[in-house]
């Protein structure tokens, strides 16, 4: 008999960590795997905020921390949010969590009840669907294609409301599409939120400062959308601090209060000499980091201009954040060796096998007809790993 948990039985693993998890145990067994599956900057987290780090350490930083975050952490925020996102929040506002995707599970946790419905465009990123369901509340997924570029349209939100319609969660720039969303595309879709006063929005917008396009569009800069969003935001993407864990949120300041209380019985405050490192982090002008935006954007534009060689792949031009989502759906119904390329997982297995390169499939971010290429790797991996892809399939 089984004694786990209907709720961790039903649950999904993490697409992006298995895949990540697989190509490493691959590696040790001496295969040579170019992994394009995680969405983990390469780069080294810059000098300053290490030092920062051990400068706190060196303090005697070792204590609990607040739950919600050290007040110098939280008043970095606000002061981030005003110079970045024109967003004004007070302490009671934010929230620090260990990692956004913490951020996100608290959101879920004090927001939804059973059969909650809460509207995920698709493509999502990969764990929305799974936090929501942990949490009892029921995906939406609303369908978008490559023809507009991964984006929702206002008359799709509007279709898709219903009386259970609870919250809409997205983002932008868009983990797994790179897609970016206007100040007029959100507007749109605030109008048709005005319509729908007790949706609350996630505006998950880690991705913020790898954008190809210039300026980031915060939803909560809309007046009439601040009292109802949730802009939850970190720094493992853009200061290249995965393994830090840190994320936060602004929130209507009942909201942070419940997140807080949540976290304070979950896990307690987040990692002392962490927070202290981002203070250092938050206080930074974005500029200091525009060195690895910059390298993402040689690297997307590399990225498809090898792709457009290789028959089949579909591709958009992803604006933001470090991936591309393209359309394989070609080799559906191909046969190699007896063994048939069915759907987009069958695909990025067959990559994983005969090309050695990882990726991942996007069935896991809710569009079954594309594969997650990431592009946080070097240009050589990258040219290396396009190659392999060409061979497997001629
Ligand atoms: N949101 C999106 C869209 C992401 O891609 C990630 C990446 N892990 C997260 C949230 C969570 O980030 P973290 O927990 O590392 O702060
Ligand atoms: N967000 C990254 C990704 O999508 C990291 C892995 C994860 O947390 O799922 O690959």
């Amino acid at each position: 008999m089984n004694q786990l948990s209907d709720r961790i039985l039903n649950m999904s693993t993490s697409a992006t960590l298995a895949m990540a998890a697989k190509a490493r145990e691959l590696r040790t067994e001496g295969k040579d795997i170019i992994g394009l599956s995680l969405g983990e900057p390469d780069f080294n987290t810059p000098d300053f905020i290490k030092d920062a780090a051990i400068q706190a350490i060196k303090d005697g930083y070792n204590s609990y921390t607040p739950v919600d975050g050290y007040v110098e952490l939280k008043e970095a925020i606000i002061t981030k949010f005003k110079r970045d996102n024109n967003l004004t929040f007070t302490l009671p506002q934010i929230v620090v969590s260990t990692g956004a995707k913490q951020s996100l599970a608290n959101i879920a946790s004090v927001m939804l009840n059973k059969g909650d419905e809460v509207i995920l465009p698709c493509p999502y990123w990969v764990s929305y669907s799974d936090i929501v369901k942990l949490n009892e509340g029921i995906p939406v997924e609303v369908k978008t294609s490559i023809d507009t570029d991964f984006k929702i349209t206002a008359e799709q939100l509007e279709a898709a409301i219903t009386p259970r319609t609870k919250m809409l969660w997205f983002s932008s720039p868009c983990n797994p599409s790179g897609s970016v969303y206007s100040k007029t595309e959100l507007r749109a879709l605030a109008d048709v939120l005005q319509n729908h006063p007790n949706i609350f929005v996630v505006s998950d917008e880690i991705y913020e400062h790898i954008n190809f396009v210039g300026g980031h569009e915060s939803m909560a800069q809309f007046e009439d959308m601040y009292d109802r969003t949730i802009t939850v935001n970190g720094v493992s993407k853009a200061f290249a601090m995965t393994g830090w864990r840190i994320g936060f949120i602004g929130a209507p300041s009942w909201i942070a209060r419940a997140c807080n209380k949540m976290q304070g019985q979950i896990t307690s405050g987040a990692n002392c000499i962490a927070q202290r490192a981002v203070i250092t982090a938050m206080e930074a002008d974005p500029s200091k980091v525009q060195y690895m935006v910059d390298e993402f954007k040689n690297r997307r534009d590399l990225v498809l201009e090898l792709l457009n060689g290789i028959e089949g792949f579909k591709t958009n031009i992803p604006e933001g954040a470090f991936y591309v989502f393209p359309n394989i759906s070609f080799y559906f119904g191909k046969t190699y060796r007896g063994t048939t390329i069915n759907n987009a997982t069958d695909f990025s297995m067959y990559l994983l096998e005969h090309a050695l390169v990882a990726t991942v499939a996007g069935d896991a971010f809710g569009n079954p007809d594309c594969i997650r290429i990431s592009y946080a790797a070097s240009q050589d991996q990258i040219i290396e790993a396009i190659k392999r892809i060409k061979e497997s399939l001629n």
